[in-house]
């Protein structure tokens, strides 16, 4: 049986993806093999990446002057490039960056930036738990870049605007939020996102870069974490994730039969506003992020018992009945306790309303 995965990453996948690799799995395009079989420089493979870098392109309209990369190393690694390939230097002079700080994976970004850079963090919501995302955010136009989280996906917050950066580049670390809703990349210096939450299976890591942002890094930088080597070799240079790229092309194609990017948002929205609004009229359960700064693909709640004890045994009591009834994967972060319902693009709506009609029987136990 499938049940209604609700994990933050990896996380669910389309069925009909998983069908069709499955169909694929011994035989991909008529080729006798597997792609996990298949050498990245075959010609068997080569469309392959093809098709899932011009999908992507023609999904969120990477202008030309941008370049696509398939990494590895999750979004955790280009923590530490961003900072080694945009502002270190030649002899450790620290640069000074940008950053704003609105969750757990903002600050790891933070603590990273700060071993090659000078970092200012300029906005903060630490003050209140990472429950809200600050307004009116923005550089010193004499920063190198400007780094922010456009969805935290532990807090649950998604910034309802794009900071203001002028001339400074604008570094995004979109894991949580890509292709989730329409962005406009031309505001963009570099956007990354680990695979395993909106894109496909964990192991590839998406980089789109601006073409004059790459070949900054000082020599001393290796040549495995050099935007330069990757964009030089088509991320050939080595063995790139190969089967995780090819699913990522599965996902991109499914996508655009929701309507692309724009249809997304819809079912995106629809699927939030189910959840919220049941939250804002439950008498036991509620949201603990600021209305203005909600996430579409991260919701948080929490048990309005106001006794931690009979909380904690309310919570737990809920997640191994919802996991009986075929909801999994619900409990919030270790960090922050309660629950969590990740719906990413491939939560249908149908999973949203079990959930809610599950919580509405749950609350007459209580
Ligand atoms: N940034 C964000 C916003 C994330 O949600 C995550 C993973 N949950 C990461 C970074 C770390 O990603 P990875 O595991 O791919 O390094």
């Amino acid at each position: 049986m499938r049940v209604y995965n609700f994990s933050p990453g990896p996380s669910a996948l389309p069925l009909k993806v998983l069908e069709q690799a499955k169909a694929e799995m011994t035989d991909a395009n008529g080729t006798g093999q597997s792609v996990m079989e298949m050498s990245h420089r075959s010609k068997d493979f080569k469309p392959i990446i093809e098709k899932t870098e011009n999908s992507l392109r023609e999904l969120m309209g990477i202008p030309s002057n941008y370049k696509v990369l398939f990494l590895q190393g999750g979004a955790s690694l280009q923590f530490s490039m961003i900072p080694l390939n945009l502002a270190a230097s030649e002899d450790n002079t620290k640069k000074k960056v940008s950053y704003m700080e609105t969750g757990i994976w903002s600050q790891k970004a933070v603590e990273e930036a700060a071993k090659y850079t000078d970092v200012i963090v300029k906005a903060s919501s630490k003050d209140r738990s990472f429950s809200y995302i600050p307004e009116g955010a923005k550089p010193e136009a004499s920063d190198v870049y400007c780094h922010y989280t456009p969805n935290n996906t532990i807090v649950g917050t998604r910034w309802p605007y794009i900071p203001e950066t002028g001339s400074v580049p604008l570094a995004a670390d979109f894991s949580s939020s890509i292709l989730s809703e329409p962005i406009d990349v031309s505001r963009f210096g570099i956007i990354y996102a680990g695979a395993q939450k909106n894109l496909g299976p964990a192991g590839a890591t998406i980089v789109i870069i601006r073409e004059d942002l790459i070949g900054k890094a000082p020599s001393w930088v290796p040549v495995m974490l050099r935007y330069d080597t990757h964009a030089k070799e088509g991320s050939m240079y080595n063995t790139p994730p190969c089967y995780s790229i090819y699913m990522i092309g599965l996902v991109l194609d499914w996508l655009k039969e929701q309507g692309g990017v724009e249809g997304i948002l819809k079912i995106n929205l629809e699927k939030a506003d189910l959840l919220y609004s049941y939250l804002e009229a439950s008498k036991h359960f509620m949201s603990p992020v600021e209305k203005t700064s909600r996430s579409l693909m991260n919701i948080p709640f929490i048990c309005r018992e106001e006794n931690p004890e009979k909380q904690k045994e309310i919570e737990t009591r809920f997640l191994k009945e919802a996991a009986e009834a075929g909801l999994v994967n619900l409990a919030g972060h270790r960090l922050v306790g309660g629950m969590r319902a990740s719906i990413y693009n491939a939560m249908p709506v149908d999973g949203v309303k079990a959930l809610i009609a599950f919580l509405e029987k749950f609350e007459k136990s209580l």
